[in-house]
């Protein structure tokens, strides 16, 4: 009897559970369709547009590049008030996206707009689609170069993918991309420049290059702090600079209550030891 009934019951679940999510499914996609019509407009997009050139650059690559560039070495450069050259290849003018990256407008979670022509997308994704279909002759392919290309060296994959990679160390890749990493470094600042290029310098090896090495457990973006990392420490300490107080206050007003108990018993005492005697 059980026997037969385990099939029919699975049948049921399998059912069951097909059927909630095709109305999860058709619920979600009436609601992109409602209020996201432009997204859906900028994918049939994708395969018409035939001037469009081809352009052989990740985006997704060169926003993980730029986004080292600008929390682990701006801070730094802004602090020696130097001045990055445009034949360095971190300058933000080397970056083809960097036009369409800033005209993003992240208005809230589920709300992303083009800050060329206002238009509304449900999702980062679609809005790079839109930039793709629509504002691609905004992109500066003849001077820029992609900053994808030097991913290897700034480390991207520790921006890319929030779980930790346990592949192991190629040589050959390790040396590529550190030869890369200290051409940047030569190129960007100068040792010849003066004292904040070689300082620059000296800190870009240290933060970038000394982690391509397959010897040793060296990390990248190690010994110095980051913009998000500071800021972490800031909030860290207003908030215990808050409690610290109101737990000395409480302590303070714990002790005196039990003096004034211990007071008050020791009066209680006191009158109940002088009527005992009539
Ligand atoms: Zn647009």
């Amino acid at each position: 009897m059980h026997k037969k009934m385990k099939p029919a019951v699975l049948l049921f679940a399998c059912f069951a559970i097909s059927l909630q999510f095709a109305t999860v499914s058709s619920s979600t996609s009436f609601q992109f369709l409602q209020d996201y019509k432009e997204s859906a407009t900028g994918r049939t997009l994708k395969q018409m547009p035939e001037d469009a050139p081809e352009v052989h650059c990740s985006r997704e690559r060169s926003r993980a590049a730029w986004k080292i560039i600008e929390g682990y070495l701006m801070p730094f450069v802004e602090k020696e008030r130097y001045q990055i050259s445009r034949k360095c290849r971190l300058h933000p003018d080397n970056d083809l996206y960097r036009d369409q990256e800033q005209h993003k407008i992240h208005v809230h979670e589920n709300e992303w707009r083009c800050g060329y022509c206002k238009k509304v997308f449900y999702e980062e994704k679609y809005l790079d689609q839109h930039f793709d279909n629509r504002h691609y002759n905004l992109l500066n392919v003849s001077s820029s170069r992609c900053l994808a290309d030097i991913c290897g060296a700034l480390h991207c994959d520790h921006v890319l993918d929030s779980t930790p990679r346990k592949s192991k160390c190629n040589p050959a890749a390790a040396a590529r991309n550190k030869h890369l990493c200290e051409s940047l470094a030569g190129n960007c600042f100068p040792v010849n420049e003066g004292p904040s290029a070689s300082r620059l310098h000296e800190f870009f090896l240290r933060q970038f290059c000394d982690a391509h090495t397959c010897i040793g457990n060296q990390k990248p973006f190690s010994g110095v702090q980051t913009k998000q990392r500071s800021i972490f420490y800031v909030v860290i300490s207003i908030v215990t600079l808050m409690v610290l107080p109101l737990y000395y206050t409480f302590v303070y007003m714990y002790q005196r209550g039990i003096r004034r108990g211990t007071q008050e018993l020791k009066r209680i005492t006191k009158i109940v030891g002088k009527k005992k005697p009539h």
